[in-house]
């Protein structure tokens, strides 16, 4: 009920701002997503607005909300509490690295302006009203679940080499199929996706991983040679997708972005995945997370493991009921690595339950074999 009003109140936001746009002496209309999944029924967060004003006028009209704008022609805009991309028609000179025009001219045509786009599917736009406009034959694409570029496939992809991964991440996320001219202008194209950043390449590829539909998206990428091209040849050996860490950890490339954590948790994933994680050091020394997505990837029950873990008489070496100030007062002993391998030393025996986890029988035990 939640995301109904929600995209209600986001559909209602976006057509007064059109208004807004209008009542300046713009025109103004929604584009791309948020239309074609309206046509869809899906919900959609995302809302491209396109127009002939300049990125200026747009920050005359909503002044201190307009957020930034750009030398491409895009600002962000926040409207009644909904942030909006707003971008002017424009039409682009020729590309330079695979990715950027070298040049665009702000123009005054809508159709000229989706002419530019990357596939038909996304030219469908609304006015003010509420009226849908399909002036390339979008709505036909979409009823038919097909993603065709707007023009020459070939010089689409070759202008912008990340519209092979945008085309692949649609037909995953909304099961759509590519018509063949498409999928041969990938092919002719792909070898560019070197040029592409991995940054880039990994924020589509995510969306691909984390799809429900992620089986057809791999079967797309593996039959059009994409692994190889994206330089993450374990794609088809992976059975099961799950943890997006996960899914990182198995393909196993040290190119793409990751943050210091994610690094360390795709090398806990990696290490784990050749241990027994039935074993009680290696539950408790990997914890939950890292347990959870190797079991997933084993096809070991989630909810055996769950048991395993939560079994564990400690879950952290602050849950001995022994703490290193204690060993220091009991042996009589400075600090020194010498606690710390008292304590290693009672988490092994505590976890395999060679020893109880209470203070008595630790004592016991760490003077017997610790007291010089
Ligand atoms: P979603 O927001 O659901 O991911 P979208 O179609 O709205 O999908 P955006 O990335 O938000 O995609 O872009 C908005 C519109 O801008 C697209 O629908 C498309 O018309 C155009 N567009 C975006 N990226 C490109 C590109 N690389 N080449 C050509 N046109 C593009
Ligand atoms: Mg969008």
């Amino acid at each position: 009920m939640n995301i109904k009003r929600n995209k209600n109140k986001m559909f209602d936001t976006s057509l007064h701002l059109l208004k807004q746009i209008e009542d300046h002496g713009f025109s103004a209309y929604i584009v791309g997503g948020f239309v074609r999944d309206l046509e869809l029924k899906i919900p959609s967060t995302d809302v491209d607005i396109t127009t002939n004003a300049t990125p200026k006028d747009i920050r005359d009209i909503f002044q201190e909300n307009c957020l930034s704008h750009s030398e491409y022609g895009s600002s962000r805009v926040v409207f009644q509490g909904i942030s909006f991309e707003i971008t002017t028609f424009r039409s682009e000179g020729n590309y330079q690295n695979y990715r950027r025009p070298e040049n665009y001219s702000y123009i005054d045509s809508l159709e000229e302006d989706l002419k530019r786009r990357d596939f038909r599917m996304n030219t469908l736009c609304m006015t003010s009203k509420g009226e849908v406009i399909d002036l390339l034959g979008a709505r036909k694409d979409i009823q038919n679940r097909m993603i065709y570029t707007v023009g020459d496939s070939y010089q689409k992809f070759s202008q912008d080499v990340l519209r092979i991964l945008r085309a692949i991440r649609f037909a995953t996320v909304l099961n759509f199929r590519l018509s063949e001219d498409v999928k041969e202008a990938i092919l002719l194209n792909k070898y560019l996706l070197k040029n592409l950043s991995y940054d880039r390449k990994k924020s589509e590829l995510d969306k691909i991983f984390t799809s429900k539909n992620v089986t057809y998206g791999v079967k797309l990428l593996l039959e059009l040679g994409l692994d190889e091209a994206l330089e993450i040849p374990n794609l088809k050996n992976i059975q099961h997708f799950g943890d997006i860490l996960g899914t990182w950890a198995l393909l196993d490339n040290q190119k793409y972005p990751f943050t210091k954590n994610e690094k360390e948790m795709i090398r806990k994933i990696q290490e784990a995945l050749t241990m027994d994680i039935r074993d009680p050091f290696t539950l408790y020394h990997y914890g939950p997370y890292v347990m959870m997505v190797v079991a997933d990837i084993k096809k070991i029950p989630k909810k055996e493991i769950t048991k395993l873990y939560n079994r564990l008489p400690i879950k952290s070496i602050h849950d001995i009921a022994l703490d290193g100030h204690d060993i220091m007062k009991l042996l009589n002993i400075q600090e020194g690595p010498l606690i710390k391998n008292i304590l290693n030393n009672l988490e092994y025996k505590i976890l395999y339950s060679e020893l109880k986890n209470n203070k008595q029988d630790l004592q016991k035990y760490v003077v017997k074999h610790f007291q010089a």
